[in-house]
């Protein structure tokens, strides 16, 4: 898919779960746990801060630990909802450009993810 390089909307107010392999790869870069991990709805998430992820740098727009993000950022606009399964965010500005490969090679991760954390 295209994102556009001036796009963070799937940052703002986030609500990404972190996994296990997610904290650990944070922590070893020296990421103190509290800053950035928050327990909410049953799961270890990505804190924010002035309603938007603390890894976005919203002066430039920049993921501040774009190649250590979370397995759910990489796999985002592909979003599991309770009720209505796998589903492309419609927040996602780029999601008309995501491939039926890239699609199909998402869910399996997500769905990998969720059963992981307990959730499918
Ligand atoms: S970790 Fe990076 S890509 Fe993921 S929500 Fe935060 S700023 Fe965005």
């Amino acid at each position: 898919m295209k994102c556009s390089p001036e796009c963070y909307e799937c940052c703002i107010e986030t609500e990404m779960i972190l996994t296990t392999q997610d904290i650990y790869r944070l922590l070893n870069l020296g990421i103190p746990w509290n800053s950035f991990v928050e327990y909410r709805d049953g799961h270890y998430r990505l804190k924010n801060v002035d309603k938007h992820c603390v890894f976005l740098d919203p002066t430039s727009g920049k993921c501040l630990i774009y190649n250590f993000r979370p397995l759910g950022c990489r796999i985002y606009p592909i979003i599991y909802d309770r009720d209505k399964g796998f589903l492309i965010d419609e927040r996602c500005p780029a999601k008309d450009t995501i491939s039926v490969r890239e699609y199909n090679s998402k869910i399996q991760v997500l769905a990998k993810l969720l059963r992981d954390i307990g959730e499918l």
